[in-house]
């Protein structure tokens, strides 16, 4: 069996890639240093603890398990920190993975499915945002993902190294089985936040912001379900084992939801109400987030078919009752 080296197998998306991964034939190998992520989630296939910028303990792994291709999802992601401590995102994000090319090189190792983001395009109003779009980000966390996407270009004219490039926009729900699903310390994101609160397990949630140019005010983003998402990810492995070389693609259904709609869904599906009130506005929030998502559906022959909000909204409910890892 093919084996698949998965950088953040311990957390809420690369746990979801693993079981993908999987059911698709490979053995995927964890690498997370369970600092944002939870050992329990390791259910796939083998766990290996490390720290991307512990680079001996990278030739390590990648010496016993001789992966075929790494996924790369170990990252910090939360836009609101990574304005207030840049250096912390250049280091685990930008430099670790800069680590984690180096080894993947000097193990002749030279395929990666790399997860980026929509951040990386930044505040562009009344854009639809594809692959082609300007990339400007607007907050640290952003800028780190683009530097990464930088130096996989140059490592393709160096080294030959090859990657699919996956810019996510708002992933959101649970596998079905409720086996895994998203539990972050602290909480930031919004479905989750929104389901804690409608059970009373916190206070209100705080919405951002209302005072935006959209039609409710509150930002709007484009939700994607997480094993859509990682289906994506089972895809790209494919497209690089087929030789297709390097491809960006956005993942995203296209349409865009407000906070206030996501809240609305959300008290439908559960039958609850959501306990909130209007703060200010986040630092480096976007107004709008939306996928121009055609590529990987006509390239990649992607269906995001579990994409709707209630459908992520039901699945997450399903594994917020379970109490999550820890
Ligand atoms: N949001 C909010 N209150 C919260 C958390 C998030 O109003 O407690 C909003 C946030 O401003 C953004 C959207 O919900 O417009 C999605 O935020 P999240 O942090 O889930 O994902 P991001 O878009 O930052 O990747």
């Amino acid at each position: 069996m093919t084996t698949v080296l998965v950088t953040g197998g311990a957390g809420y998306i690369g746990s979801h890639a693993c079981k993908a991964l999987k059911a698709a034939g490979f053995t995927p190998v964890t690498f997370d240093s369970l600092v944002t992520g939870w050992e329990e989630a390791v259910k796939f296939g083998p766990f290996e603890k490390g720290d991307l910028l512990d680079r001996a303990r990278l030739d390590e792994v990648f010496a016993k398990h001789k992966p075929a291709a790494v996924m790369h999802f170990a990252a910090l992601s939360q836009v609101g920190e990574s304005m207030q401590l840049p250096g912390k995102y250049w280091r685990n994000n930008t430099a670790g993975s800069l680590n984690l090319i180096e080894a993947m090189l000097a193990a002749g190792c030279k395929q990666m499915v790399f997860s980026s983001t929509c951040a990386t395009y930044g505040d562009q109003d009344n854009v639809v945002l594809d692959e082609n779009s300007l990339q400007m980000p607007i907050n640290s966390y952003g800028k780190s993902k683009r530097a990464i996407e930088e130096m996989l270009e140059d490592f393709a004219v160096s080294d030959g190294l090859e990657s699919v490039i996956f810019r996510y926009f708002n992933v959101a729900g649970a596998d079905e089985e409720a086996e895994v699903g998203e539990h972050h310390v602290p909480e930031t994101h919004l479905v989750p936040l929104i389901l804690d609160a409608i059970d009373g397990k916190r206070g209100k949630l705080t919405v951002f912001g209302d005072d935006y140019g959209t039609p409710d005010g509150t930002c709007i983003r484009d939700y994607v379900h997480v094993m859509d998402l990682v289906d994506a990810h089972v895809l790209g492995v494919g497209w690089l084992k087929d030789g297709k070389g390097s491809r960006v693609f956005n993942l995203g259904t296209g349409d865009g939801f407000s906070v206030r709609e996501v809240m609305d869904v959300a008290a439908q599906v559960t039958g609850g109400e959501v306990p909130h009130d209007v703060g200010p506005r986040r630092a480096g929030d976007c107004t709008k987030l939306v996928s121009g998502s055609e590529r990987a559906k006509t390239e990649l022959g992607w269906t995001p078919e579990r994409s709707t909000l209630e459908r992520m909204i039901k699945d997450a409910w399903r594994w917020h009752k379970t109490g999550g890892y820890g």
